[in-house]
């Protein structure tokens, strides 16, 4: 079995407080054991950190874009690795592992070629006036169990792109990948630049607390983030803080469900629904009703759910025990309620956290499996017969991360999509992530964004230059 360790200071450490297991959601076996870190663990990793950034906040671009590449082709050179890890600790089918691992590379890439230029508001005979963008210091990056080679890459990427230095703390779910890309990550960088300690206990509200820590960038469920939130308080860490969402789509009446089934499908199931900016909440006008219900069943009976190492598997298991049993909940809570189950809609049977792609009809805002993030393989599609009903509706949510509108008329959908509360809003599509458009939520999804110029200028704070001649 591999061992995996602590990377502190550019060095394989082992967890001062032991080890804890990582479970394969597909069989609940052991993937490996994962290094719990000590909060002396922690402080160390800080504090080379805080080291490595004394010198890396004044390199050149041209030095930390170079940094980026060699580290892409490090993850390249490691991708079939990576990506059997993520498989492992993750659940889903490897040819999304290797999605991910992809994105990771194209990510990096994509940061290593920003821009950081100097901004000129005035240059006249008496006066220059420059804006500079200075790093922050050491950044913690905190992620969770969905896409965690992924965030971990969005994290970790544009913090030292901008020329900070990172402590990085994996969800205990799926840890193992973090440790190895980190690992990766060290047979370029210097020394101390990107740290990663694991262990839940303490260490995610000892990086909250640090007052060795600039800023946090979180990924992860809103109830975390506002305790986050509230522990950053005393040393004033910026924060940028991707939380939950609940997304809704909005079907209107001239949309071609033949058109758009396997789409809404796709972008509602991603990673077994497990995904923050997947469609969870579906409004379907009652003329179409019937008919995109029907198709979307057909698409859900058409997946292969299984162990995602095993060939021809296109729909893993749920990630771990208490995500499966509150799926399980949401779904029965919904029955119990006159929902009508048209796929799926029971756990499957023996070892692994197997629930099968669940459509819901007949079913309304008011019931948990709307109103709550259900982060699993279900989807409610609600009717509506008034549009501006089902834009109130869609609204309703405390979340604001994503929605979307499919429609034949783009410009109609445009319409709609322009009043929707979210950091998203998607034409004939969802869940799309694009490393040039800032992403990020509003309401109790969060707030700050990632991605492009500004979710690079999140990790910097701007200095001006004001010279009088
Ligand atoms: P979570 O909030 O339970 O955990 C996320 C991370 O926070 C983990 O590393 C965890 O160990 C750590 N953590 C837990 N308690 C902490 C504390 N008190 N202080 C500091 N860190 C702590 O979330 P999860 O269950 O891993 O992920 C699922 C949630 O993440 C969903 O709500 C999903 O919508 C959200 N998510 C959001 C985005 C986005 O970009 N908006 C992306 C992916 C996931």
């Amino acid at each position: 079995m591999t061992e995996y360790s602590l990377i502190v200071n550019g060095r394989k450490v082992a967890g001062g407080a032991g080890t804890f297991a990582v479970l394969n959601p597909a069989n609940e076996e052991l993937v490996a054991q994962c290094p719990q870190a000590t909060i002396e663990q922690l402080d160390e990793a800080v504090s080379a950190a805080q080291t490595a950034f004394e010198s890396w906040q004044f390199s050149a671009h041209g030095d930390r874009k170079q940094l980026l590449n060699d580290i892409a082709d490090r993850i390249e050179a490691n991708a079939a690795e990576l990506a059997e890890i993520v498989v492992r600790e993750q659940g889903k089918p490897l040819f999304l592992a290797q999605a991910e691992v992809g994105g990771a590379i194209a990510w990096t890439r994509a940061t290593a070629d920003l821009e950081m230029p100097v901004d000129v508001l005035e240059d006249s005979d008496t006066k220059r006036v420059e804006v500079h963008r200075k790093p922050l210091g050491v950044v913690g990056s905190i992620t969770p169990w969905n896409w965690p080679l992924m965030i971990a890459v969005w994290h970790i990427m544009p913090a030292i792109r901008s020329g900070n230095s990172v402590v990085c703390k994996p969800s205990g779910l799926t840890p193992l990948n973090t440790l190895r890309l980190v690992e990766i990550i060290n047979e370029v960088a210097p020394a101390g630049l990107v740290n990663v300690v694991t262990g839940e206990s303490g260490i995610g509200s000892g990086i909250t607390k640090h007052p060795g820590i600039r800023k946090i960038v979180f990924t992860g469920s809103t109830p975390t983030g506002q305790t986050i939130m509230r522990g950053a308080a005393d040393n004033l860490k910026r924060l940028t803080l991707e939380l939950g969402g609940n997304d809704a789509g909005i079907v209107l009446p001239d949309a071609d469900p033949a058109a758009i089934a396997e789409g809404i499908f796709q972008t509602s199931f991603l990673n077994m629904g497990q995904t923050c900016a997947c469609l969870k909440r579906l409004y379907v006008h009652d003329s179409i009703y019937d008919e995109l219900c029907e198709k979307l069943a057909d698409v859900a009976a058409q997946q292969n759910v299984g162990n995602g190492m095993e060939e021809g598997v296109t729909f893993g298991p749920v990630q771990n025990r208490d995500q499966f049993n509150l799926v399980n909940e949401l779904v029965e809570d919904a029955k119990a309620n006159g929902a009508r189950i048209l796929t799926g809609g029971t756990p499957l049977e023996g070892k692994g956290y197997f629930y099968p792609p669940t459509i819901v009809a007949d079913i309304s805002d008011g019931t948990r499996l709307v109103d709550e993030e259900q982060f699993g393989p279900v989807l409610p599609v609600i009717r509506y017969s008034d549009v501006e009903d089902a834009i109130k509706r869609a609204n309703g949510s405390e979340n604001g991360l994503g929605g979307s509108v499919w429609s034949a008329d783009t410009e109609q959908a445009h319409n709609v999509a322009s009043r929707l509360e979210c950091g998203t809003a998607w034409i004939n599509g969802h869940a799309e992530l694009l490393p040039y458009a800032p992403f990020g939520g509003c309401k109790m999804s969060g707030f700050g964004v990632e991605f492009g110029q500004e979710g690079l200028m999140e990790y910097t704070s701007a200095q001006v230059i004001n010279i009088n001649k």
